[in-house]
């Protein structure tokens, strides 16, 4: 990991600027290539990630290892972050205030490792990263291009483990993100 995301990632381990540093085991920084070309975003720690202090290590993150391989990506080929560094107790969803509080981590890994593709994984991460009228049902699979950054929201893992029904859509999705992926990114590692 290059010594300005080490940096982040200890200031990250001592902040305490929203509620979430008292109810927290540990944070969790994100993990990955550090010269990923794809990024994705997910929300938030849940339960395992709060105890591993690693991003999607549960049920969810099972399924992200698969839909990433299934478009041929594993985790040493990517960077995988969240919005916030810390577990909202009880895995509800982030407070504003969190979320405005945490963003500005996000935006300096985002700012040190210059991946050309962002994945927003669901609604959350979307609305805090894209636009906050975000409905992902309607929205997913469409690419935005904000600051040359190459961004699409798709369905976050642990909603399609709570509704199959929306695997087919999100098959479609990685396919455009593999595609996309091959168009701008492929034989370019500067
Ligand atoms: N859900 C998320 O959004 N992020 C994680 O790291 C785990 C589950």
């Amino acid at each position: 990991m290059g010594s300005s995301l080490l940096q982040l990632q200890s200031d990250v381990a001592a902040c305490t600027q929203c509620g979430l540093a008292k109810t927290r085991i540990q944070t969790v920084f994100g993990e990955g290539n550090a010269r990923a070309d794809l990024m994705l975003i997910g929300e938030g720690p849940g339960q395992d990630e709060d105890r591993l202090g690693r991003p999607f290590v549960g049920a969810a993150g099972q399924l992200l290892d698969k839909m990433l391989a299934c478009i041929g990506f594993d985790r040493n080929s990517v960077y995988i972050a969240n919005v916030l560094k810390c577990r909202p107790p009880g895995n509800r969803d982030p407070e504003p205030d969190e979320a405005s509080a945490c963003i500005g981590y996000l935006r300096a890994q985002v700012a040190v490792i210059k991946p050309k593709i962002i994945v927003c994984l669901g609604r959350i991460s979307a609305k805090y990263i894209l636009n906050p009228d975000i409905r992902i049902m309607r929205d997913h699979g469409v690419w935005h291009e904000v600051k040359g950054f190459l961004i699409m929201p798709t369905f976050h893992p642990a909603a399609l483990l709570r509704n199959e029904a929306l695997k087919k859509d999100a098959y479609r999705d990685l396919l455009a993100i593999r595609a996309k992926y091959d168009a701008v990114c492929k034989g370019d590692h500067s």
